[in-house]
Formats: structure tokens, C-alpha cells, sequence
């Protein structure tokens, strides 16, 4: 690889809002057969609304009042969507006494005395909470690309809450794309394996790694590397960042988390996933000039 390449390469990168934060980025990225997508805020907005509601226990505004009280204190996408449909419904939340969040999982916390936990089926799971009067509904929202989210109060199912997050505008133009340049395409998501598949249907991704908790996703990308895949893994999240350091060449939304920007060798400045197949073209092109 001759610098003068590499130099002239990195310009170009610049000047479409790829930026390489070494030299070998580029050469690594050139050879590149497979792309791990961070679902929630690289393939979707990342912006959650909270579509659906069903209380099988308590007064509706009472149950969705203490469950954003508790998601005000979380700073996960889901707690926004949450604690936004409170506000829109004009509900006042009240004081926190004790919070905990469970990475992966969901969050605990007391309010008015009482103990509300959040999050998904596995955290029912957990808590030995029986889901089996929701089930049906629950599916039929994954199914439809929705997270299921589940509330219990002192320890009983109190309500069912769904969230959407749209999928970004150029992410399925962007998978069709790596498609042709002969990539393999993937994503990995903490998310319900049937959201995480009705996504991935909807983009034309064609391999899905689902319910992974946050720690587990560098684990992901050190599987397909065993399979002898070079990798290049696009996040934005603080959890991200380990699987951004695994991969062949981290790739980093520019408009995601600090930790994930700080983890990547290639930073995408705009959230549009068609940054990463104008990256990955360029890199190619670099390289051939330097052969
Ligand atoms: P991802 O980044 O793919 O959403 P996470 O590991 O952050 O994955 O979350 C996995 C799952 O844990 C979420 O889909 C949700 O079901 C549950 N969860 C995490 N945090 C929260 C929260 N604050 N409130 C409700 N559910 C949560
Ligand atoms: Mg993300």
C-alpha cells in the first residue's frame, strides 16, 4: 500500500463523510466479506414510540404513571418512549425512591411504595412472572417488527406495553447494496428474536442474532471470525464499543454515543447506513489503484 494512495483515499472518505482514522482502516476494510449491523439506531432510528398498551391489572394511567416514574430514571430508548407517552397523556410522575437497571434485561425500581419492574420476557422470566395472559397479543406486535415490553408491580404482571422503531430511511437500500458488492450481511440485537427478524425481513438482512445481551455481541463477531469471516461491525451504542474493537474495522455512527465513536477505526458522519457501502467501495478502489 503506498501512503500517497492511502492519503488520497482518506481525502476522498473526508469529502463524503467517511472518516478514517488510520491508514490500514482502509486496507482493512477492502477486504471485508461480512458486515455486523447493530440493530436499535444503525439499522433503526433508534427513536422508539410507544404504540401499544394493555393493563391486565390496575387503572391505566395509574400503572403507565409509576412505569415512566421508573423509566425517567433509565436511559435506555425504550424508557424515553415510555416516559414521552406519560408526558403526552399529560400524566405528572412521581419520586423514585430506588432504581436499578439490568443491562439487558430491563429495570427495577420503587415508586409510591411499590415495586415496578420493566423489560423483556426473559426479565419475566427471571422474576417468575406468568406472561400467559398476554402472550397471544405479545407475538402478534413482534411479529410486527414491535419490542414487547412487560410491567409487574410488587411482583405481579400488571401490564404489556409495545414499542416501534423505525427503520432509518437508506438502511434497506444500503443492505441491498453490500448484497451486491458480495458481502454477507448480518445484525446482532439485544431485541426479541421475533422483532429482530420482522426487521431484518423488512431490510433483506439475511442472518439474525437475537436476544444477545450487551455483553455478548463482541462474542458474535469473534464467531464469525472462527468461521474465518473478516468483519467489519457498524454501532452506535455504548455496549457497541467491545464488538467495534473484535471486528476487522469497527465502523461508528457519527450521530451515536461517544464510547462507540471513541471504539471505531471508521466513523460514518451522517446515521445513514449508505455511508458504510460508499466506505466499503472506496476502500476497494483505494486498493486497487495500489496493486
Ligand atoms: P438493544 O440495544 O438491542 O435494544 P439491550 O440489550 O439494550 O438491546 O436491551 C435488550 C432488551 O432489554 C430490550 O429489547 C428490552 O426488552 C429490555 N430492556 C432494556 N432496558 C430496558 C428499559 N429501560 N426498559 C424496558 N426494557 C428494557
Ligand atoms: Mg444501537
Amino acid at each position: 500500500a503506498t501512503p500517497t494512495a492511502i492519503m488520497v483515499g482518506t481525502g476522498r472518505g473526508a469529502e463524503m463523510g467517511v472518516l478514517f482514522r488510520k491508514g490500514t482502516a482502509l486496507e482493512l476494510l477492502a477486504r471485508v466479506d461480512t458486515v455486523v449491523l447493530d440493530k436499535t439506531g444503525t439499522v433503526t432510528r433508534g427513536r422508539p414510540e410507544l404504540t401499544d398498551l394493555v393493563v391486565v391489572e390496575g387503572e391505566e394511567a395509574e400503572v403507565l404513571r409509576r412505569v415512566a416514574a421508573a423509566e425517567a430514571r433509565s436511559e435506555h430508548p425504550i424508557a424515553e418512549a415510555v416516559v414521552e407517552a406519560a408526558r403526552a397523556r399529560g400524566l405528572d410522575l412521581p419520586e423514585v425512591a430506588a432504581f436499578e437497571a439490568v443491562p439487558g434485561y430491563g429495570i427495577e425500581a420503587e415508586v409510591e411504595g411499590r415495586r415496578i419492574q420493566v423489560g423483556a420476557d426473559r426479565y419475566m422470566a427471571r422474576l417468575g412472572i406468568d406472561l400467559g395472559p398476554v402472550a397471544g397479543r405479545v407475538e402478534a406486535w413482534a411479529d410486527a417488527a414491535k419490542t414487547p415490553l412487560y410491567a409487574a408491580v410488587d411482583g405481579r404482571l400488571a401490564a404489556a406495553l409495545a414499542v416501534a422503531d423505525p427503520v432509518k430511511e437508506g438502511s434497506r437500500e444500503a443492505v441491498e447494496a453490500l448484497h451486491r458488492l458480495g458481502l454477507a450481511v448480518a445484525m446482532v440485537t439485544g431485541d426479541h428474536r421475533r422483532t429482530a427478524e420482522a426487521v431484518a425481513r423488512a431490510v433483506g438482512i439475511e442472518r439474525v442474532m437475537a436476544e444477545v445481551l450487551p455483553e455478548h455481541k463482541a462474542e458474535e463477531v469473534r464467531r464469525l471470525q472462527a468461521e474465518g469471516r473478516r468483519v467489519a461491525f457498524v454501532g452506535d451504542g455504548i455496549n457497541d464499543a467491545p464488538a467495534l474493537a473484535q471486528a476487522d474495522v469497527g465502523v461508528a455512527i457519527g450521530t451515536g454515543t461517544d464510547v462507540a465513536i471513541e471504539a471505531g477505526d471508521v466513523i460514518l458522519m451522517s446515521g445513514d447506513l449508505r455511508g458504510i457501502v460508499n466506505a466499503v467501495a472506496l476502500a476497494r478502489r483505494t486498493l486497487r489503484t495500489i496493486r
